[in-house]
C-alpha cells in the first residue's frame, strides 16, 4: 500500500527545503493512486487519480500550467489508455484548481461555493506580487525586506502570467455521487473551514480518502473563511468514514491519529484566540502572544510550517466575532496582514 511507483528525486522541494519524502505517484490500491509533493509547503498541493478501465478522474490541478502540464506528462504511463474525463476541484484555492484551464473538453466538478470562491483571488494579482517581493527583498528597510523575502519564499517557484481561472462545469451541493467505470466517486461537501465549499473526496469501496486542504500534515492549517468548529466537524467527518488511505491537501499520507492533531490545534487555537479577543487584543497581537508562546511550541505546533498562518486565521476569526461584514477586506488590508504575517514569521524563526 501506498507504495511509489513513478519517483522523481530532488534534492530540494520548490519552496528550498530538503525533501522529507519522495515526490512522486504512488499507488494507493488498484486503479487508486495519488501524487505527492513534498514537503506540502505553499502550492505544494497533493493530487489524486481514480482510473477506471477507459478513463480516469484527476483530483485537483496545480497552481500553474507548466506545473499541471509536468503532472500529466508524469502520469502518461498510467493515464495513456484512458484519459482524464473528470476534474475534481477540492476547494477553490489556486494551488488546486490553477491548472484547470488545460482541461477544456473535460467535465469539472466543484461544490457552487468552491465555484465561486475561484474568482476571490486573481491571477494578475499575485503575479503583481510576486514581481513586487523580488524588489522588496532588496530594500534595506525590515518590514519591505521580510515582506519581500516572504512573499518570494511563497510565490517564487511559480508563474500566473498565463493563468486563466476556468470554473467547474458542474457545481453541487452538499454531496455528490459519481462513477469511475466501478470505482463509486462520494463528494461531500463541508461546512465553510479552510474555504467555502471545501470537499472531501471518498472511494468507499476502496476506503481511500482525499481530503484537500482539511488536512495539513506538519504544516500549519490556514482558516481563510470559516470557523473552528466548522473545521472540527470535518474533521469528524473523515474520522467517521474510518479511510484505510488518507491523501492530505499538503504533507504526506496520514492515519486518524495525524486527522487528531488537527483537532488538537482548532482546540487549541480557537480557544486561546477567543481568549485574547476576550482580553481585547487586536488580531496581530493575539496571533504573536500565541505563537510565541512556550505552550504554543511544547504542543508542537511551532515545528510545524508556515506557524505563522495563524494571523490569517486569527483575522478570520475576529471578522466572524465583530459581525463584520462577510465581503473580504481590501487588498490593502490583505497586503498589510501579510506584512504582519511575514514580521511574525522572523520572530518564529528565532524561536524554532
Ligand atoms: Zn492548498
Amino acid at each position: 500500500m501506498t507504495k511509489c511507483v513513478i519517483p522523481i528525486q530532488n534534492n530540494r522541494t520548490r519552496t528550498g527545503a530538503v525533501p522529507v519524502f519522495t515526490e512522486g505517484l504512488y499507488k494507493l490500491a488498484d486503479d487508486i493512486y495519488s501524487w505527492m509533493i513534498p514537503n506540502g509547503s505553499w502550492g505544494e498541493s497533493n493530487h489524486g487519480l481514480i482510473t477506471g478501465r477507459t478513463k480516469s478522474i484527476l483530483v485537483d490541478t496545480a497552481w500553474d500550467i507548466k506545473l499541471t502540464n509536468t503532472l500529466l506528462d508524469r502520469i502518461k504511463p498510467v493515464i495513456e489508455s484512458k484519459p482524464i474525463t473528470t476534474v475534481i476541484n477540492t476547494h477553490g484555492d489556486g494551488d488546486h484548481c490553477w491548472g484547470n484551464q488545460l482541461f477544456t473538453e473535460q467535465e469539472i466538478i466543484a461544490s457552487t461555493a468552491t465555484q465561486q470562491g475561484m474568482y476571490h483571488v486573481k491571477p494578475e494579482m499575485l503575479q503583481l506580487i510576486k514581481k513586487t517581493s523580488v524588489v522588496a527583498q532588496h530594500i534595506p528597510i525590515p518590514r519591505c525586506k521580510h515582506f519581500g523575502q516572504w512573499f518570494n519564499h511563497m510565490l517564487g517557484p511559480y508563474n500566473y502570467k498565463d493563468v486563466k481561472i476556468t470554473p467547474a462545469t458542474t457545481t453541487f451541493d452538499k454531496e455528490l455521487i459519481i462513477q469511475c467505470d466501478d470505482h463509486e466517486v462520494v463528494l461531500f461537501e463541508m461546512e465553510t473551514a479552510h474555504t467555502e465549499g471545501d470537499t472531501l473526496v471518498y472511494l468507499p469501496k476502496d476506503e481511500i480518502l482525499f481530503s484537500g486542504d482539511i488536512l495539513f500534515i506538519q504544516g500549519t492549517p490556514v482558516l481563510w473563511a470559516g470557523t473552528p468548529d466548522n473545521w472540527i466537524n470535518a474533521l469528524k467527518k473523515i474520522i467517521e468514514l474510518k479511510p484505510k488511505v488518507i491523501v492530505p491537501g499538503h504533507g504526506y499520507f496520514t492515519d486518524i491519529a495525524g486527522v487528531q492533531r488537527l483537532i488538537d490545534y482548532w482546540q487549541y487555537v480557537g480557544h486561546h484566540l477567543n481568549k485574547q479577543f476576550i482580553l481585547g487584543a487586536n488580531p496581530v497581537e493575539a496571533a504573536n502572544t500565541i505563537a510565541l508562546s512556550n505552550e504554543f511550541k511544547a504542543q508542537g505546533f511551532l515545528q510545524w510550517d508556515a506557524a505563522e498562518r495563524i494571523l490569517t486565521s486569527a483575522t478570520t476569526l475576529y471578522r466572524h466575532w465583530s459581525n463584520a461584514p462577510p465581503s473580504k477586506p481590501s487588498i490593502v488590508k490583505q497586503l498589510k496582514m501579510f506584512s504582519d504575517q511575514a514580521e511574525l514569521a522572523v520572530l518564529l524563526s528565532k524561536r524554532s
